[in-house]
């Protein structure tokens, strides 16, 4: 018997929101023995240095056409590419593909002001800082303790220089601030993971959770909103599935507000599958057996 079985919620919903043909491709996307991937880290080192460890200790790769920092390794476990020098060193960062595109899509630069707004354990504001060669100042949100402690290790492992970390809830944040670029990649359900499945039942996703999860991100969504400098963008993702997260919590945003969708460049993630979306411009990654589902949407505040 399998460990794990999708929710008969999520399935009921996933059924309602994609139809039939598609629900049953997203729920076999879950069985995916997804392999290992990483992301080479452009501040200490480069993809042939590790590319040549990799071959040093018979670790097959495949490289990713969207991104020359990412790499799928072939029939290895996570504990044995933790034994690798160059994890040991902070310079490679175990990362799902899918996680790796909303810094992508945000595309920080030298200079910029940039707020990740839910960012432990840090996977994506350690990219931040890579993207922008460490010249992009960061502040790292994250309202728990003990995850927060894990940002700050892995931020300090990758030397990631220029990052400052508050532990607090994002909502709460003083709106005196001001930023030229926001990531938000927000709580949720999991539902395009298979975490999802794996949850206990106390955590069980259910109508009110789903519930919760989407009022929690329309705040923290407007929140972002207000701190971003007018005329400016900004990053809106979750690794969900479900437009109960993801479109109509960036629709309910955009009528409170005056921001706008900038239309996700899908063209350059080739190999991506893409879901259906109800929102012109945004992209929802259809999970299968190299990518997680996830969510992700661009925005600009006017005004
Ligand atoms: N961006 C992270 C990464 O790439 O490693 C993953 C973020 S995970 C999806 C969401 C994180 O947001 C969790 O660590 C959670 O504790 C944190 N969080 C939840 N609600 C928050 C809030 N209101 N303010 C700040 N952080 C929050």
């Amino acid at each position: 018997m399998a460990q794990w079985e999708v929710p008969a919620f999520l399935r009921e919903k996933i059924k309602e929101q994609y139809g039939e043909e598609l629900a049953a491709r997203i729920l076999q996307g879950y069985k995916g023995e997804r392999p290992v991937t990483l992301r080479v880290n452009a501040l200490k080192t480069d993809a042939a240095t590790v590319e040549q460890e990799l071959e040093q200790a018979q670790i097959g790769y495949q490289r990713v056409s969207w991104s020359n920092e990412a790499l799928i390794l072939n029939d290895v476990r996570e504990q044995e590419v933790r034994r690798l020098a160059s994890y040991e060193k902070g310079e490679i960062y175990l990362q799902g593909l899918s996680s790796m595109l909303p810094p992508l899509v945000l595309s920080p630069t030298a200079g910029e002001s940039v707020l990740d707004m839910a960012a432990a354990p840090g996977g994506k504001t350690t990219q931040i800082a890579a993207l922008s060669g460490n010249m992009a100042s960061i502040t790292a949100c994250e309202r728990n303790q003990i995850r927060a402690e894990r940002l700050r290790y892995n931020i300090e492992k990758q030397g990631a220089s220029r990052v400052c970390v508050m532990v607090t809830d994002s909502r709460r944040l003083d709106d005196f601030f001001s930023f030229d670029k926001i990531l938000l990649d927000a709580p949720c359900s999991g539902s395009g993971t298979l975490e999802v499945c794996r949850r206990s039942s106390k955590n069980h996703l259910d109508k009110e959770s789903l519930r919760r999860f989407s009022k929690v991100q329309g705040e923290l969504l407007l929140k972002a909103l207000k701190l971003l400098k007018p005329g400016h963008e900004m990053v809106y993702s979750t690794c969900s599935v479900l437009t109960e997260e993801n479109e109509q919590v960036v629709k309910r945003a955009l009528a409170k507000t005056d921001a706008v969708i900038i239309p996700v460049d899908t063209g350059s993630f080739a190999g991506v599958t893409l879901l259906p979306v109800s929102l012109d411009g945004v992209m929802c990654v259809c999970p299968d057996s190299l990518y997680e589902g996830f969510f992700v949407a661009k925005i600009k505040r006017q005004q």
